[in-house]
Parts: C-alpha cells; structure tokens; sequence
C-alpha cells in the first residue's frame, strides 16, 4: 500500500502546505541496495577519557574502509592508528563539514559529571549530520559496572540517545550499544547494521552485545552462505519480505505458511531458489513436520517466527474464539516447535531464533488485549529462552512499529494515518525494514546478541 501523504508532501504543492500548516514531512529513507557500501561519507569519532572500545570500534572503521576523523584528540588518532585507521584530524567549529556518521565511544563515562563529554562531543555537531546519517553511542552494560555512580552515568546513556534520534530529523537515526567488557571483538556485525542503510526504520534503540567466542571470518556479501533457514508466513508480507532477503544474503530458505496460501508459497519459494512447506503451525505435530522438511536441507541454522494473525476486539466484545485462536498461533505454536526442535537436536549449532514481537507487545493497544498478550509472551519468551540455550545458539526478537502490509491495510483510515504518523519518522516501515534487522540477528557474526528485543518502528511514541 503506498503512502500517498508522503508523495504529496515531497512535491512542490505539498512542501508549500505541509510547511505552512506545520504538517509533518516525512524524509525519504536511504535503504540498502545491493553493493551499497556500509557507509557512503565521511565519519567523525570521538571518545570519553579512558574508554575501553575504541582500538574495537577502530577495528571495525578500518574493516569498512570509513573516511574516518577525529576532533582534536591526539591520544584517540593514536590508538585508531594501532588497528591500521586513519583518522583524519577535523577543527571542531568548522562550519561547513558534513558528516554521514557520528561515533562516541562513552564506556570510559564512570560517574554523572562525566556525562558532561558528551554534550561537548555532541552539541557543535548537531547541524552537521547529513541525510539518512548515523549516530552511534556505545557504551558499557550497566549491568557490568563496578560501581553505583558508573551504573548511573551508564544508565543516563539511554535518554542521551533516545532524545537525539527525536531531534535529529532527515531520517537520521540514533543507537545505543551497550557492550559487555569482554565483548569488544563482537561489536563488528551491530555497528555495521547500525551505520548502514539497512537500519532505515531503526531508531532510539539499545542492543546489548555479549561475549561470543565463535567469532568467524565472515563473507559480509553474503553472510548467509550454506545456512539454512525457516520463515513461517513467508507467502506474503513481512515474511515474504524475510525469505528474500534471507535468500539475498546467501540462505537456502524453507518458506512455511497455511495451505490455503499454497500458490503464493510456491511462488515465493520459487523466486528465491527456495522450498516451500504447506502447514499450519498451529498443528500438534508442526515441529516434526518442520523438522522433517529440513533434514534434506542439512537441518536447521536459522528459524525465523513470524507467522501471526490478529482478531481485534475490545475484551468486553471479543468472542472466546478470537482469544484462543491469537494466543494460541502466535505464542503457544513458536512453543511447541522450539520445544520440539530443542529437545530433538533439532537445530544446528551455532543456530539462530529469531521472533517477530509487535510494540503492540510492549505498549498494549486498545481492542488488541489477545494479540498484545501473545506478542509480550513472544518477548517473554526470548528473554527467559535465551540464558538456557546451548553455547553459541542466540534467540533474538524484533518487534516491529507500524509496517505497510496486507495486515495494516484492513486497519480504519484516520486509525491507519495515526499509525504512520505517529514515529520520529512521520511514516510508516516497509516489509524490508523488519528483514533487514532478522537479516543482522541471523548472521554467525552476531553471536553476541541473545536475548535482545529490537524495535523496527521509526521510534514510535507507543510504548518508547
Ligand atoms: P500478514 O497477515 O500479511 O502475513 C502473515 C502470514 O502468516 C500470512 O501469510 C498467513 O497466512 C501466515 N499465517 C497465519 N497463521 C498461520 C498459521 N497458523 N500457520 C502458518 N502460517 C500462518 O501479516 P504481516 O503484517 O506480514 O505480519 C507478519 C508478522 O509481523 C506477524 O507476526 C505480525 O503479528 C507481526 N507484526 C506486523 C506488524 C505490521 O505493522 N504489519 C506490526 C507488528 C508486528
């Protein structure tokens, strides 16, 4: 469904309106295309006094080729200099340079009055972050630090980040990652995902990256290469959209949806090189039939669930069934299969789970009681899944905003508008956004992240 606001808004008739009338003007995203670079423009870097990151995100900076600078920081330019970067020294007060990406790595910021560096890295940068921009904070797990006034100032972090990707507008976005001590060496798949194009719809949001030590080599072409996957709902939609971008990145994808969606399976599967299964996940027996389906394939290494349905009502209307059928679907079937494929060696090592939440889940949502509670369970879930999980296996969860889909389409006019309006980016997502971020859970590199709940909602007020 197209967005019809958002064209009217970039012509000239209705830049004139939407300014005049205070409207929002919702900015064209960059997205990924294939062979974009991670980056395109210059990068400046900056760290607080005694941070531990920096040789780290120096690494990765290198590893991507960034045009890459520094403010006036012999001590930084040094250290980048150990790992092979060169950073280019950029007089803080010049005017007119742009930058595509800000960096400030803040896990040196022990106490409050040391929050005072990132007002001084930030604040003379404000206007000189360009279209579709990055700005990265990466900070260290407060649960990780060594005092209460290190916990504090770490903390402090998360309202820092989430208010600039508020103010920064031009579909420039804002991240927070929080990085355990050891975890230096697993930053590189999360600050390639959120520098790149592929975090279009992403914003205001905190990963927490762990200690992996399966750290491989990886093709970053394709990440993806001899894996193969399973996406429930994949005939259309969002898991449509997670097939194909799964098979991009070099996947073979087994493509699951209801029967009565056969034909559009198919042809998804087909598309993408894929095959296809014909079940209901809802069935008693779905994980030995997904099971079954996946040893020709050399069995299972990453499982994508995203299959879900809505039966909107308020509670006082809503009929038994519409509760059952949502619960049960949506949380009581990604259950069973986990279940099943856990306890029959079912998934490969080093495997990948990832869940498709809702903000729903997080923030509740009138006439949604059934389906807010199934898409919270799905958070639960994660995070109560992911400690007890053999070494290396990760389960993540993404939990999307409001995404144009067949599912949003049947939502009223003036609701549907509110949805699309009402994020940092004054539009609504695209099926691809979602992807691209199950895409990044799913990559061997991203070891390190178990256990995260990753909105794709363009920093939505509901439930921020
Ligand atoms: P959609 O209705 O377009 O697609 C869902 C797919 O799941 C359909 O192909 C459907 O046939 C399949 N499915 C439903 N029940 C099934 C079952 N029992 N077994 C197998 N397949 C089944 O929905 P969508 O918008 O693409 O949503 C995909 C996921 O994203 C869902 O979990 C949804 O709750 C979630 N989500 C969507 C949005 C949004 O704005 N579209 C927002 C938040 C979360």
């Amino acid at each position: 469904m197209t967005d019809q606001y958002q064209n009217f808004s970039h012509s000239p008739l209705g830049q004139f309106v939407t300014k005049n009338l205070g409207l929002p003007q919702p900015p064209k995203l960059q997205r990924f295309e294939r062979a974009t670079p991670v980056l395109e423009g210059a990068v400046l870097f900056g760290a607080a006094a005694n941070s531990i990151f920096v040789a780290g995100i120096s690494q990765v900076l290198a590893n991507i080729h960034a045009n890459s600078y520094a403010g006036n920081n012999p001590k930084l330019q040094q250290l980048a200099a150990r790992v092979g970067l060169n950073l280019g020294a950029f007089n803080i007060g010049d005017k007119e340079s742009k930058f595509k990406a800000l960096i400030f790595d803040a896990s040196g910021i022990a106490q409050s009055q040391d929050l005072q560096q990132l007002y001084a890295f930030f604040q003379p940068l404000m206007r000189q972050v360009s279209a579709s921009g990055r700005v990265v904070v990466v900070g260290l797990n407060p649960q990780q630090a060594k005092t209460v006034a290190q916990a504090t100032a770490q903390r402090a972090l998360q309202g820092f980040v989430k208010s600039l990707a508020k103010e920064l507008k031009k579909g420039i976005t804002a991240q927070l990652l929080y990085v355990d001590p050891d975890a230096e060496g697993n930053m590189e798949s999360s600050l390639r995902f959120v520098l790149s194009p592929r975090s279009a719809y992403i914003s205001g949001q905190v990963l927490y990256i762990q200690h992996d030590a399966q750290v491989q080599h990886m093709d970053w072409q394709q990440p993806l290469l001899g894996k193969t996957a399973l996406v429930t709902g994949a005939s259309r939609g969002i898991g449509a959209a997670i097939a194909q971008v799964l098979a991009r990145d070099g996947a073979h994808v087994i493509c699951l949806d209801i029967p009565a969606q056969q034909q559009d399976l198919q042809a998804i599967a087909n598309q993408i090189k894929g095959s296809a299964l014909a079940l209901d996940i809802s069935q008693a027996n779905a994980g030995m039939q997904i099971l079954a389906a996946a040893q020709s394939q050399g069995g299972l290494d990453i499982v994508v669930h995203n299959a879900g349905i809505t039966r909107d009502k308020t509670l006082a209307n809503m009929p038994q069934q519409a509760w059952d059928v949502v619960l049960d679907i949506n949380l009581s079937a990604i259950e069973r299969i986990n279940h099943h494929l856990l306890s029959h060696q079912g998934l490969n090592a080093q495997a990948r789970m990832v869940c498709i939440s809702s903000i729903s889940g997080i923030a509740g949502n009138m006439g949604q009681s059934n389906y807010a509670t199934s898409k919270a369970g799905v958070i639960g879930l994660v995070e109560y899944t992911a400690p007890t999980l053999a070494q290396g296996m990760t389960i993540n969860a993404v939990a999307p905003g409001f995404i144009e889909t067949q599912m949003t389409a049947t939502i009223p006019f003036a609701i549907r508008e509110a949805g699309r309006r009402m994020n940092a980016m004054s539009q609504a997502g695209l099926p691809i956004d979602v992807a691209e971020a199950i895409a990044f859970f799913a990559q061997p590199a991203s070891g390190g992240l178990n256990g995260n709940i990753l909105r794709v909602c363009g920093q939505s007020i509901l439930g921020a």
